[in-house]
């Protein structure tokens, strides 16, 4: 970067400019995911639309890789860079709730907790993450999973319009209307096509639910297991399971957990849960009435504790058959630290009713995807940590589909696994690059190559 160019931006900027040296900068550089470390040359932190267009034209005209920063919670750290530009959206926090017309418009910097907070003051929601600090926008521009999708959609299914700020600096007000492909492309098609400074959604009434773990002891696993696979099926569209091998924080064992949750009446909830809950002998059933807020930070310990260091791989499966579930029985009684874990998200629901066509978002049928993450306290151990989970998904994988949910794809993920996760909408996806973002500005992220428009043919 030149000097009369950063000279040049700092002289219109609002914001907050931090490069090596600052005081701060080494907070700014840093992202959720501990096992990151990278120096950006410039940490620009935006205040209005005007300066992300001075420091998208910075990055252009400087040849910079860019990071667009929303909640920093992105397994593969594309919050950072090495000596680019990482523009950072944390001062975009507008959270504007419409009760009446039950609508929620938000910045691009605000994350699920500051949102659900809001929302709920209004006994309202919208389908959001399942750790609290993670970004709303990240998480929508991918599809957004959590606990209210088979009731509501994904994330992507509620969201109504959204600004954007494309890489020529032009601001857009996108929605179902208004240039239509690139509001479609924005609704699963990651942070490929613009900085998107706010979003806006449909909110539902959401008021107590019920959610919590029911735990039960490593060596039943396998036949816990093969319950939740059977069970996932029957879920009316109310209800939620997940489930997750992880370390017992107290007793320093794993153990393996049904994650359940349901939205509707109480009443109504303990009677169709009633059968996940007296499956087997549990060690503790701690699901209860709870408020919303509550149930999406029921995971936030250790997820969403800043620094951590983490790997992760993930897949989507419609099957889950035995030989998975004795491989990840297996993984979980050789965990290299007690804060790895492996988790199945059951996508279901409303969620899987809406077309492929209709959104960017390809993975519209009944699935599990299935992570195992590896998550770590010490810095020097990070080889150990990184190797077991290397070897644990080799064993995993070859149970799996080729294709994972596009948000917890990682970067050493083969080039066709990212184009199988894009599914058939892929060839649209890339002609809808190719019109906003030609030159791939924005490819810090699960990366759609750009397919130049087709010159008009003269008219016949
Ligand atoms: P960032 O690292 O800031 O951004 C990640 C990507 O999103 C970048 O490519 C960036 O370009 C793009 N991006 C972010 N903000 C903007 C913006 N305003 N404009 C344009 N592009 C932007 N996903 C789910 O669906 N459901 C879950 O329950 C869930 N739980 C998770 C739990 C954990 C612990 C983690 C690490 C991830 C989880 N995810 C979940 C995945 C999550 O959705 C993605 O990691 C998402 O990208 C995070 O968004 P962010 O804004 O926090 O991340």
């Amino acid at each position: 970067m030149r000097e009369e160019a950063f000279a040049a931006l700092r002289a219109g900027f609002s914001g907050e400019l931090l490069r090596p040296g600052d005081d701060g900068y080494d907070r700014a550089r840093r992202v959720w995911n501990g096992n990151v470390d990278r120096r950006p040359a410039l940490v620009a932190r935006c205040a209005d639309v005007a300066d992300v267009q001075r420091a998208l034209g910075l990055a252009v005209d400087q040849g910079l890789v860019l990071s667009v920063r929303g909640g920093g919670h992105s397994a593969p750290g594309y919050g950072t860079n090495d000596g680019g530009l990482v523009l950072d959206l944390s001062s975009f926090k507008e959270v504007t709730v419409d009760p009446v017309a039950r609508t929620a418009r938000v910045g691009g910097g605000v994350l699920w907790r500051e949102l659900d907070a809001r929302t709920q003051a209004a006994g309202l929601a919208t389908t959001g993450g399942t750790v609290s600090n993670t970004g709303v926008a990240g998480l929508t521009l991918g599809g957004g999973v959590g606990w209210l999708m088979g009731k509501h959609g994904l994330a992507v299914d509620n969201l109504l319009s959204a600004e954007v700020v494309t890489a020529d600096g032009a601001v857009h007000h996108v929605d179902r209307e208004r240039e239509p492909d690139l509001f479609w492309a924005l609704r699963g098609g990651c942070g490929n096509f613009g900085v998107v400074t706010s979003l806006e959604y449909r909110l539902h009434p959401v008021g107590e639910v019920l959610g919590g773990m029911v735990v039960h002891p490593l060596d039943r696993a396998a036949e816990v297991l093969r319950f939740y696979r059977d069970l996932c099926p029957t879920l009316p569209d109310e209800a939620e399971a997940y489930c997750g091998l992880l370390t017992d924080p107290q007793a320093g064992v794993p153990v393996i957990a049904l994650l359940l949750g349901y939205n509707g009446a109480v009443e109504e909830g303990e009677e169709v849960l009633r059968p996940a809950r007296e499956f087997g002998r549990p060690l503790v059933d701690m699901v209860a009435p709870m408020p919303y807020v509550a149930r999406q930070s029921m995971l936030d310990e250790p997820n969403a504790v800043d620094g951590l260091h983490r790997y992760w791989r993930s897949a989507f499966t419609e099957t889950l058959d035995d030989d998975l579930v004795d491989v990840v029985v297996d993984l979980a009684a050789g965990f290299t630290s007690p804060l790895s874990a492996v988790l199945f998200f059951y996508v279901h629901g409303a969620a899987t009713r809406v077309p492929v066509e209709e959104t960017a978002f390809a993975a519209r049928r009944p699935q599990w995807d299935v992570d195992v993450i590896g998550q770590w306290t010490d810095g020097a151990e990070s080889e150990r940590h990184t190797d077991w989970l290397r070897a644990s998904w080799a064993r995993a994988e070859e149970h799996l589909q080729g294709s994972a949910y596009v948000n917890h794809i990682a970067t050493d993920d083969a080039p066709e696994k990212v184009r199988a996760s894009f599914g058939p909408n892929l060839d649209r996806l890339r002609r809808i690059k190719g019109q906003y973002d030609p030159t791939n500005l924005f490819r810090l992220n699960p990366n759609i190559s750009p397919v130049a428009p087709q010159p008009r043919r003269p008219a016949d």
